[in-house]
């Protein structure tokens, strides 16, 4: 690029760079130093006229364009300033545009260093990062240019606004940067023991003090103590500013410190002080001053290799920086706003980037051979008829979409939300016979032995007066019960089968598979949805959950399914009422279920148990509680006794007699197994409430008003602290599922609400999925019209390289191998 050009540049980098406001410069503002400029390079033969006659128009009326007009037009006079020296690459079409793939895109001025290694070259390459320094590097995970651009500060600092000592008066909170003009250690005759340490800072309008009290110290320490603050040092110093002296003077005890340096010391300055100042997770050993500066460096020699995979006009319209200005801003901003803005670029960028994965995965999968499945109704009408009750209007539509998904030659790929008790296992079941009517088997699939059993019997029932054959395949079946369902499902003379994830094993071969429905989809982890698939089967997959996600979170994690949600309960469902009482009040609670054991019906107390290597203490306490319950309280009652340790004949041997009225309460020490449907317990007890999440809560209470009469919860809480307060608050403020849980996530956080990190999904470190739902939605809608443009993203390189990156971890999840 021709020296001329610089001043022109770097103002329409920096224009560019604070998304095109006509910036003030020092003696005008962009637009008026611009026109001057070209016609100055103009006039003087620097510029050939060619390339920059088109833009003069649109430059002399800058002051009354839109924002992506101002920005596509700085971009184009950065193009002209300095046109790309390799023959033109094919370009890209832009992001989420229709415009064809010629358009003019992407920024200009990269430097011609642009090796094929590029940001993946190892760290030690950038300047100033000695072998010493490489290693710690190594220990916060940083190997690469690319991992140290992307070590995100973890604050800032603002030392912009210092304060000058002048203007601060006793009890002001401030920081102040000025120079060491004296270090003194000194030992008051009347207090031996002590060593008095203080350094005089000078900021050129006052003096000030700095004072730390220490035992006693020898001639080494003191002698450390000077050399860490030498005359003449810069230093940041931050505290309560105290009255020293009669004559106005101010000095701090035991402020915070930052040594700055030396003065004069040219470079540092800029990095370290009179700016907003980031603050970076540290290892041991490395000095926040030698990271920071590491950054700033590399920043400077490498950030304009860092790429924008989203074009001018795509950011326009999201009102948000370039990456490079983002990687910039977010390090090194010269505004809090500023740092803001990158921060939501970058927050976009992971939000966007899982989306498109999601669309990506998507789109392969789409390409699958699917069947389509167009029932003749036959059975599902018959069903209609067995069932005791009609479908709610949410169950109705709900099924029809399924049945328009099953229609279509693409594998479904559905979500059913339903909060407890909407009804989803007969939806369920409805699906599956359409697969039957279609000639193809159908399985489903649950978390435990209870629930697939539970499914199981509630199948046989309705399907008996049928005349269709279910079966069931669980872990605690042996050989001998397992060998005729295997063959029966092999020569599909069984249709329909019901178990755990013992239907996934490798001895399970389908005659004709042809449907799956996975209930209670969140205590599946991804490995086991990928199972299924490895078996070489595309079935048609129908995922049911009652853990109702909001909405965020449920574009985050199934940002690829389409999502159903049963959003009302069956007819004549009252809500439960629900009480918070302390430990002192447990009598009412107990008094309460013998009212309602009186009227026939029977209760649930749960006692929690939390995961811990002191588990087994925990069970025998637990279970001694529950023993003495069911002697000394409800003696004259059948009290049935459920823990974790028992095993799962014993366990389901238990749950079945207190289906069958047999137990009239059941005493469980560990949750209750998710789905439990006894309509006739009206009441449970929840001990050590506070012991759960919200979510949990509300799917225990869900155990009880599943008939139609009057049910109640009481929680029973040991403590009264502001987060117990808060959930109890919750559970008996509403019944609302979704309600639930948007406050769970809101309190819990993300990571927390989830149970478990949701494996196989990169970690989000600056998106805040509870509060950045607008970004999100707008990283989804550009993520699934990308996609829909361009499936295998061939058309937009640099996006795909961005997306490949991203999930560098877990290609897996791309359906990359
Ligand atoms: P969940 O959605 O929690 O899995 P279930 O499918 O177990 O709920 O249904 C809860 C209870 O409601 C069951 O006893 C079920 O038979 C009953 N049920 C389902 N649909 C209806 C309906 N439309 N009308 C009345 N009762 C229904
Ligand atoms: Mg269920």
């Amino acid at each position: 690029m021709h020296p001329e050009f610089e001043r022109l540049r770097q103002a329409c980098s920096v224009e560019a760079r604070h998304a095109c406001p006509n910036l003030q410069g020092q003696h005008a503002r962009f637009a008026d130093f611009a026109r001057a400029e070209v016609a100055r390079l103009l006039d003087q033969r620097f510029l050939a006229p060619a390339p920059v006659a088109a833009l003069r128009a649109p430059l002399d009326r800058y002051e009354t364009l839109p924002p992506a007009d101002r920005a596509r037009l700085v971009q184009d006079l950065l193009m002209a300033l300095d046109p790309p020296r390799a023959p033109e690459p094919a370009r890209p079409a832009p992001v989420g545009s229709t415009r064809p793939a010629t358009a003019p895109a992407a920024p200009a001025s990269k430097p011609a260093a642009k090796g094929p290694q590029g940001l993946d070259m190892g760290v030690q390459f950038v300047k100033g990062v000695g072998p010493r320094t490489g290693e710690m590097l190594a220990k916060l995970g940083i190997l690469t240019v690319h991992d140290l651009l992307f070590h995100l500060p973890r604050t800032h600092l603002d030392y912009q606004a210092r304060t000058r000592l002048r203007d601060v008066k006793p009890g002001d909170r401030v920081t102040i940067w000025g120079t060491v003009r004296r270090v003194e250690t000194f030992v008051p005759p009347s207090r031996p023991n002590l060593t008095i340490c203080s350094v005089l800072v000078h900021d050129g309008t006052a003096a000030a003090k700095a004072t730390w009290f220490q035992g006693k110290m020898n001639k080494l320490r003191t002698d450390q103590f000077k050399q860490r603050f030498p005359v003449g040092a810069q230093v940041l110093l931050s505290g309560e500013a105290r009255a020293d002296g009669p004559r106005g003077g101010i000095s701090f005890d035991r402020p915070d410190v930052e040594i700055l340096g030396h003065d004069g010391e040219g470079q540092g300055e800029s990095v370290h002080v009179g700016r907003i100042v980031p603050v970076y997770a540290l290892t041991e050993g490395l000095p926040q001053r030698t990271l920071r500066q590491a950054v700033h460096t590399c920043l400077q020699t490498f950030g304009p290799l860092v790429e924008d995979f989203l074009p001018p006009v795509t950011l326009a319209a999201l009102d948000l920086p370039t990456r490079p200005e983002a990687l910039q801003g977010i390090h090194f901003p010269e505004s809090m706003p500023e740092r803001d803005r990158a921060r939501d670029r970058l927050a976009f960028d992971e939000l966007f980037l899982l989306q498109l994965g999601l669309a990506y995965r998507r789109a392969q999968q789409r390409d699958q051979a699917a069947l389509a499945m167009s029932g003749t109704g036959a059975l599902t009408q018959a069903l209609r008829e067995v069932l005791p009750f009609r479908l709610t209007g949410a169950q109705e539509r709900v099924f029809t979409e399924i049945v328009q998904d099953l229609a279509r030659p693409e594998p479904m790929n559905r979500l059913v939300q339903g909060d407890v008790g909407s009804g989803k296992t007969v939806v369920a079941l409805l699906t599956l016979l359409v697969a039957v009517e279609n000639g193809f088997q159908g399985a489903l699939m649950a978390p435990t032995e209870i629930l697939a059993e539970q499914h199981f019997r509630k199948f046989q029932e309705w399907l008996a007066p049928m005349g269709i054959p279910v079966a069931s395949l669980l872990g605690k079946h042996g050989k001998r019960e397992r060998a005729p369902v295997l063959a029966g499902v092999a020569d599909g003379t069984i249709p329909l089968l019901v178990g755990t994830h013992a239907l996934i094993q490798d001895s399970v071969s389908f005659h004709n598979l042809g449907l799956v429905v996975i209930d209670e989809q969140h205590r599946f982890g991804v490995k086991q949805r990928a199972q299924l698939r490895a078996k070489g089967l595309h079935p048609e997959v129908l995922t049911m959950t009652a853990t109702p996600i909001p909405r965020t979170l449920a574009l985050t994690l199934h940002g690829d399914l389409d999502v159903s949600v049963i959003d009302e309960l069956p007819p004549g469902r009252k809500p439960i009422v629900t009480s918070w009482i302390g430990q002192r009040q447990r009598k009412d609670a107990w008094n309460l279920v013998r009212t309602e054991l009186e009227k026939g019906h029977q209760a649930y107390v749960v006692f929690p148990l939390i995961e811990s290597s002191e588990e087994l203490e925990r069970v025998r306490s637990a279970t001694e509680e529950a023993e003495t319950l069911a002697r000394e309280v409800f003696f004259d009652w059948r009290v049935g006794l459920l823990h974790g340790q028992m095993d799962p004949v014993e366990k389901e041997s238990i749950v079945q007699a207190f289906r069958r009225h047999e137990l009239d309460i059941l005493v469980s020490t560990t949750v209750i197994e998710v789905g439990v449907d006894v309509p006739n317990a009206t009441v449970m007890v929840i001990e050590n409430a506070e012991r759960f999440g919200l979510s949990q809560l509300h799917q225990l209470r869900g155990r009880v008003g599943r008939g139609g009469d009057q049910a109640y919860c009481v929680l029973v809480t040991a403590t009264q602290t502001e987060a117990t307060r808060q959930r109890m608050e919750v559970m008996t403020a509403t019944q609302d599922g979704f309600v639930i849980a948007e406050q769970d996530l809101r309190l819990r956080g993300p990571g927390e609400f989830l149970g478990t990190r949701q494996s196989g999904l990169p970690d989000f470190v600056l998106a805040d999925i509870t509060r950045d739902t607008a970004l999100l939605e707008k990283a989804r809608k550009l993520a699934w019209k990308v996609i829909e443009q361009d499936e295998g993203l061939q058309r937009h390189p640099a996006l795909r390289a961005a997306l490949f990156r991203h999930f560098r971890t877990n290609l897996g999840f791309l359906g990359v191998s």
